[in-house]
């Protein structure tokens, strides 16, 4: 990778992500955090589906922090790890009232010392809610920065993110995060990516690798369901 090639691929990616905006929904920074540690293992239209619940019932760290931790799993409990997430919301804001006066704090060291909140959902936060570059690191930005040859397939969440950050400049931290997510969300899928016409194709290491990703996922898949065979 080089700097001309990682410019070329995002503009590219401009040209295939017209709308590139976050899915999940939140009125203000207190919102964005809650929906964000909710999103975990799920999808940004479960959590949309159940968010508007939650904060019209709790719309602030103050009252989600005296809330009842049965109250709060039935609000989000289609959304799985009902009992962990419930757990760390109301502790986040307890933090949150305890420690930074109810507010949202707008640096890593703070967000990180959060209940709940990792590295990513800091990044997401900074980015999306304070402007403040950042590159989150999902499942999809971690396998577009491999296909498209930011890092090695075997590389971690921590060297893609260097690898991104590295290559795209700062002031397109934010955008590159959207572009990169929806790609890997609509196009570039972890099991069948619509390559069929794909404008990356000749910047993709990809290309003819991801039967082998198919394969490990249907192998898991079996190996669940049958122990014994596999
Ligand atoms: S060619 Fe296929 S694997 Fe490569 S970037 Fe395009 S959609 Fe993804």
């Amino acid at each position: 990778m080089n700097k001309k090639r990682s410019e070329e691929i995002v503009n590219i990616l401009k040209t295939i992500i017209t709308n590139p905006k976050p899915e999940l929904d939140f009125k203000n920074n207190f919102e964005l955090l809650c929906a964000v540690s909710l999103s975990a293992q799920t999808t940004d239209k479960r959590v949309n589906e159940v968010t508007p619940i939650l904060f019209q019932k709790y719309p602030n760290a103050k009252s989600l922090s005296n809330a009842l931790i049965d109250d709060v799993i039935d609000i989000i409990h289609s959304l799985g790890f009902s009992k962990n997430k419930a757990t760390n919301l109301i502790s986040m804001s307890k933090s949150l009232v305890e420690k930074f006066d109810g507010e949202v704090p707008s640096n890593f060291k703070d967000l990180e010392s959060l209940d709940g909140v990792g590295h990513k959902t800091a990044s997401v936060v900074l980015a999306l809610g304070f402007n403040i570059p950042a590159l989150p690191i999902d499942t999809h930005l971690l396998r577009m920065s491999k296909r498209l040859g930011y890092v090695k397939f075997s590389a971690s969440v921590k060297e893609a993110e260097e690898a991104l950050k590295k290559y795209i400049p700062k002031e397109e931290w934010i955008l590159a995060h959207h572009l990169f997510l929806l790609f890997g969300r609509y196009y570039c899928k972890a099991i069948s990516p619509l390559c069929e016409g794909c404008k990356l194709k000749e910047y993709c290491k990809g290309k003819g690798k991801h039967w082998y990703t198919s394969m490990l996922f249907v192998l898991v898949l079996k190996r669940e369901k049958y122990p014994i065979l596999i």
